[in-house]
């Protein structure tokens, strides 16, 4: 099956942007006001925009106090960046998803298929909302099975129809790489989408 191009241009696209060091005295505050827990509960996205935030202050006054708010939301736990944020229960699947995550959630063989499948267009996506996304997943020459990615209060849960009960098997690797790429598909599909991703 042909490939498709991506609907916005060029080349992949990409849901990471630039990841901001994190700065040892910025560190040093998280840890000393007891926040580690609350700063690694937020979502990736979250953390890096606020190390960027501070990062960027060109006086030391104003890191100072771009600093404090952030370790005061982190502790207050109901903002972000002065938005508000409903906390952990508003985390959506994708937050769940990062390359990383889903590397430390899957064994290796079973990440390399699953790439594989979403490469080669076997990702349907049946239900994309932001706590719940439903995929069907079929490997070239396989069986089609469901996925089902969810955002809960404890964390990501995952389900699939697949025999592999309760590992993080190709089909949620394959369903979870096209979340990760292809964001122009997240969220606001009403329709089943037949989603592949670049290679
Ligand atoms: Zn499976």
């Amino acid at each position: 099956m042909a490939e498709e191009r991506d609907m916005m241009g060029d080349g992949p696209i990409r849901l990471t942007r630039p990841v901001h060091p994190m700065p040892e005295f910025v560190k040093d505050s998280i840890v000393r006001r007891g926040l580690l827990e609350a700063y690694r509960s937020r979502p990736p996205y979250q953390r890096n925009d606020y190390i960027g935030w501070i990062s960027r202050a060109k006086q030391q006054k104003t890191q100072e106090k771009r600093l404090a708010q952030m370790l005061d939301e982190l502790a207050a736990g109901d903002s972000y960046m002065g938005m508000k944020y409903k906390g952990a229960r508003s985390r959506r699947v994708i937050d769940y998803l990062s390359p990383e995550a889903v590397r430390s959630l899957a064994a290796l063989s079973n990440l390399r298929l699953g790439k594989e499948i979403a490469v080669s267009g076997g990702v349907e996506l049946i239900e994309s909302s932001p706590a719940l996304v439903v995929a069907r997943v079929r490997p070239e020459g396989g069986q089609r099975r469901t996925v089902e990615l969810r955002s809960t209060e404890k964390g990501l849960t995952w389900k699939c129809t697949c025999t592999t009960k309760g590992t993080f098997c190709k089909h949620c690797v394959a369903a979870a790489v096209v979340v990760q790429r292809r964001p122009d598909f997240n969220y606001s599909a009403s329709a089943s989408i037949k989603a592949s991703v670049a290679r």
